[in-house]
């Protein structure tokens, strides 16, 4: 008979001493897998990781291998061990956060995937996708899931999957087939097999999950024509998935939570009333709302989406991304040659007075959030002899701001809201130039939380919210620590100049 969590917390309150227990937190992300070993006060005593190849068969296609990430993920969780010397006895729970979308199909008496890993970036679903628009389903997906039709969730994905590998379809309807995120295709794996399931978090990013009825959609699953003894079973993020199988860890601690990565995030932020906000600045930016109990239908571009699931309340999110930000640095370095390290920037674009007029419109692959335009593409602009490598890179860093002042000035006005302040995190975020010009712009200030790894601790937060390892979210909000925190300063004028700079900029760019 499977063991019920609170009869886990009893067990717990016998075998652990919280002092010495601790928290597994895997962050199972695009380009590497994570573990980390949290204590009691949030801390990261430990952590392991290792990159995970990406494979690009055609142009616009992107692929991973499940093997891959499954074997890299526990060789990590082993490797934190070993380094830390806090093996799976004090170990209280695990948790996971995960790459969302990402689509694996496998075979259940196998277990083995009958196809690469779809990744979330992955377009060639597109034509699908367009077509569910053509077909005049684009008002009912978003008013059921909350998302915009788009081959970036899982659902096209798993069609492509069932029409493409030779005799799934078949498979598929003689109930042999399952579908997971990454985050479930781990929970099957860790736990033996035992546990096929995922949380409301990743659900909510498939395009097949009703986000008010917290369940999967039949009129979804028959218009794209997935079988629903296809899908996972459905948790709040922090619950029960399952003991980690003896094979893995000798203890088998209970899997206790679940979230993709950017609501675990948010939770990992202590973003838990409505209107609190949290903006990672990474490769790209990916902005979440908390709204509450409101599911806030966008009319600017964003999508409604599962922000926390836990406790036994639901609160949604709005979302808005932006493709280009740190690989803009990137793009500086690498391309241009014109930097030799993203950490230097922040020095260098404080070297000059002010942007000099010169804007860069990183829209490299168009322009997301509020814009929309796939057809948009970069540029450099107000060029003048005095510009130098400074005003350039000035521009770059610049750019990372004005786009996410974009999205959240579209979120503000789609909630209703006035955000008060901002929570950053992801690698750019310790960019110091860039978070102060954010904070003059957005006239809020920006704060920096001490650990750049809030996906790991979120996902660590609801696992332990779950075996009891934390009382509640009162006790995990005293371990909040902020890095810095930067104040809005800077004068009406300048911040008006720029922010019209910058939409004329944008303006430029636009093939819409
Ligand atoms: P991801 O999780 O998206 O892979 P990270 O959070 O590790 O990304 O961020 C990596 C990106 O951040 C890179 O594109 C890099 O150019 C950029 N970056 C890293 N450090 C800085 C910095 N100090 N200033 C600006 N950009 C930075």
């Amino acid at each position: 008979m499977p063991i019920s969590l609170r009869d886990l917390n009893l067990v717990q309150k016998i075998d652990f001493s919280y002092e010495s227990s601790y928290i597994m937190a895997l962050d199972s992300g695009t380009t590497s897998v994570r573990a980390v070993i949290v204590d009691e006060y949030g801390c990261i005593v430990a952590q392991a990781s290792r990159p995970i190849k990406t494979m690009f068969p055609h142009s616009g296609w992107v692929e991973q291998d499940p093997m891959e990430i499954l074997a890299s993920q526990i060789a990590v969780m082993i490797e934190v061990q070993y380094k830390s010397g806090i093996h799976s006895d004090r170990i209280a729970a695990v948790g996971i956060s995960n790459q969302r979308e990402t689509t694996v199909v496998w075979d259940r008496e196998s277990g083995q995937p009958i196809y690469n890993a779809i990744g979330w970036q992955c377009r060639r679903t597109a034509p699908l996708a367009e077509a569910l628009v053509a077909d005049g389903h684009a008002d009912m997906i978003r008013s059921k899931t909350g998302l915009t039709p788009d081959a970036y969730f899982s659902a096209t994905k798993i069609s492509w999957i069932l029409d493409n590998v030779s005799g799934a379809r078949e498979l598929a309807e003689a109930g042999r087939l399952v579908f997971g995120t990454i985050d479930t295709w781990l929970v099957y794996n860790l736990t033996g097999g035992m546990v096929h399931a995922t949380d409301y978090t990743n659900a909510s990013r498939t395009m097949l999950f009703n986000i008010h009825t917290l369940d999967w959609d039949d009129e979804l699953l028959a218009l794209m024509d997935i079988p629903r003894a296809m899908m996972p079973t459905l948790h709040e993020s922090s619950s029960d998935f399952g003991r980690v199988s003896s094979e893995v860890m000798t203890h088998t601690p209970p899997i206790a939570g679940v979230a993709g990565d950017q609501q675990a995030s948010l939770f990992g932020h202590c973003c838990f009333d409505p209107g609190d906000t949290k903006n990672t600045y990474g490769t790209g930016c990916f902005m979440l709302m908390n709204t509450g109990n409101r599911v806030v239908e966008s009319r600017q571009g964003l999508v409604a989406t599962i922000g926390i699931a836990e406790g036994g309340t639901v609160s949604y999110a709005l979302e808005g991304s932006i493709f280009h930000a740190g690989s803009t640095i990137q793009w500086l370095r690498d391309k241009l040659g014109i930097i030799s390290s993203a950490r230097e920037t922040s020095d260098i674009a404080a070297s000059v007075p002010d942007n000099g007029g010169c804007y860069l419109v990183p829209a490299f692959s168009g322009l997301g959030a509020p814009w929309w335009d796939s057809e948009a593409r970069g540029l450099i602009c107000g060029l003048t002899g005095a510009s130098d490598r400074a005003s350039i890179v000035r521009a770059a860093c610049e750019s990372m701001a004005y786009q996410s002042y974009d999205v959240l000035r579209a979120m503000e006005a789609d909630a209703g809201v006035r955000l008060e302040s901002l929570y950053v995190d992801g690698a750019a975020s310790r960019n110091d130039f860039i978070m102060q010009f954010q904070a003059d712009l957005l006239q809020i200030p920006v704060v920096q939380s001490e650990s750049v790894e809030t996906t790991a601790l979120g996902a660590a937060y609801l696992a332990g919210l779950s075996v009891g390892f934390w009382e509640d979210r009162d006790e995990i909000e005293q371990n909040r620590t902020v890095a810095d925190r930067f104040e809005p300063h800077g004068d009406e004028e300048t911040r008006a100049r720029n922010l019209a700079g910058w939409h004329d900029a944008v303006s430029r760019t636009r093939c819409r």
